[in-house]
């Protein structure tokens, strides 16, 4: 099936006489007749739900239809986009281990890495992505375990060049770990140009409405474990009866042990319900989508050409820098997120949000309102102005993501404010 079906159909196939609609398993539990039947699901040795943090109908419904957009052997839902981010990382470094990642990335991301793997003992080596392979290439060491970057950095809407990072990693024999959930996989799948696991924040448009928190972690099956340093999925696993992953699941081991073991620890878990709201948001993803994507390429066209815009940086612009690479990884849009900057810098930035009437002022993105935010001081708040810099944002930058009304209400409200 084409993407805009598999946004309907996949991961749940009703059977005669079954609800219509995906239903909502609300239950922690699942009842089984013999001691050996739970014994056998505890193995691994047989696939079945036995407690919700690991397992559950809804939740797996909405695995299966994200792995199936993303092109993937099998996913896991999270509880939020951090924790997506946090376990994908988590199930291939630990202390002592090393990961580069490129520096434009989400606040929360690049805090989660400088800061809180840091204590853990995780090293993060922040990168220019438009660096040359050459320089790159200095930054890898022995114990580094993956390379991360986002398709669409947030707010800075850098699009990263998927197969050359792809390759650099590959040339090292570690994964490369990519953020799309700007892009969702209605505009791009990161695994067709090399990249290995996929996460998202599925808060942002795949739930769309800004109701769900969630997360998601896609496995691609296509990175070799074996032949890279990754003993906790190639070697015995202590904590599951001696256990080996990849013997165990093949093309699906990664993502198996960072259900069995990361959840199974660190529960940060889905909820039926919220993956219910998801799978809501999923069902109308394709069309969302689009309409995000030609509502924003008519904004920031307009934003261009307004006096009191200083410089707007949306990726569909046909002047933008980075042309080729949206060509080649992102021909049919590159989302509602427009990041621009008014002359007059913060003050300016600020007197504008606060002067929209329609547009609300909100810590959030891929809304299906329109809606703006203040990075410098909110999402990227406790980055020092160096690290702003680093991740591309300005201090007078501001993040505008547009919705699903109609294209001229949210531009005489623009016109209103900037006025
Ligand atoms: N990744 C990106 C690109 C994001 O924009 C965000 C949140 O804004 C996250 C990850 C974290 O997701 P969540 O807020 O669902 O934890």
């Amino acid at each position: 099936m084409k993407k805009e079906s598999l946004c309907l159909h996949a991961g749940y196939r009703p059977s005669n006489g079954a609800p219509r609609v995906l239903p909502i398993v609300q239950s922690t539990t699942f009842k089984y007749a013999t001691t050996a039947e739970v014994a056998r699901l505890f193995d691994l040795a047989e696939a079945g739900f036995f407690y919700t943090r690991l397992g559950n109908p809804t939740v797996d419904a909405v695995e299966k239809k994200i792995a199936a957009l993303e092109g993937g052997v099998g996913a896991l839902c999270t509880s939020s986009g951090q924790a997506a981010s946090m376990l994908a990382v988590l199930n291939v470094a630990g202390c002592g281990d090393h990961i580069v990642s490129a520096a434009s990335i989400y606040g929360g991301t690049f805090n989660l890495f400088a800061v809180t793997l840091k204590k853990l003992g995780i090293d993060v080596t922040f990168v220019d992505q438009q660096a040359p392979d050459v320089e790159l290439e200095k930054v890898f060491r022995p114990n580094t375990r993956a390379v991360f970057g986002e398709t669409l950095s947030n707010p800075s809407m850098d699009v990263l060049d998927i197969e050359r990072f792809a390759a650099l990693a590959h040339r090292r024999n570690v994964p490369l770990i990519v953020d799309n959930t700007f892009a969702t996989p209605f505009l791009c799948r990161p695994f067709a140009f090399g990249a290995d696991i996929v996460v998202h924040s599925t808060t942002k448009y795949m739930d769309g409405h800004a109701l769900q928190m969630g997360g998601v972690i896609v496995d691609s099956g296509n990175f070799d474990w074996s032949a890279g340093n990754y003993p906790e999925l190639t070697e015995p696993d202590a904590s599951y009866h001696g256990l080996v992953y990849t013997q165990a699941f093949g093309k699906a081991a990664y993502i198996a042990k960072a259900r069995a073991q990361l959840m199974r620890d660190m529960g940060c878990c889905q909820s039926p319900q919220g993956a219910f709201y998801i799978n809501q948001g999923l069902e109308t993803l394709a069309v969302r989508m689009e309409r995000h994507c030609r509502n924003a390429e008519a904004v920031a066209a307009w934003l261009m050409q307004h006096p009191a815009v200083e410089s707007v940086n949306y990726p569909r612009l046909p002047n933008h820098p980075q042309k080729t690479l949206v060509d080649k990884y992102l021909p049919n849009g590159t989302s509602g997120v427009i990041s621009f900057s008014l002359k007059g810098g913060r003050e300016a930035g600020a007197r504008f949000i606060d002067a929209l009437k329609m547009i609300s002022l909100q810590v959030h993105v891929a809304d299906i309102r329109t809606c703006v935010l203040h990075p410098a001081s909110s999402t990227h708040r406790q980055l020092t102005d160096a690290q702003l810099q680093e991740a591309g944002i300005t201090p007078g930058m501001v993040r505008l993501s547009v919705g699903l009304e109609h294209v001229d209400d949210i531009l005489a409200d623009l016109e209103q404010a900037l006025t």
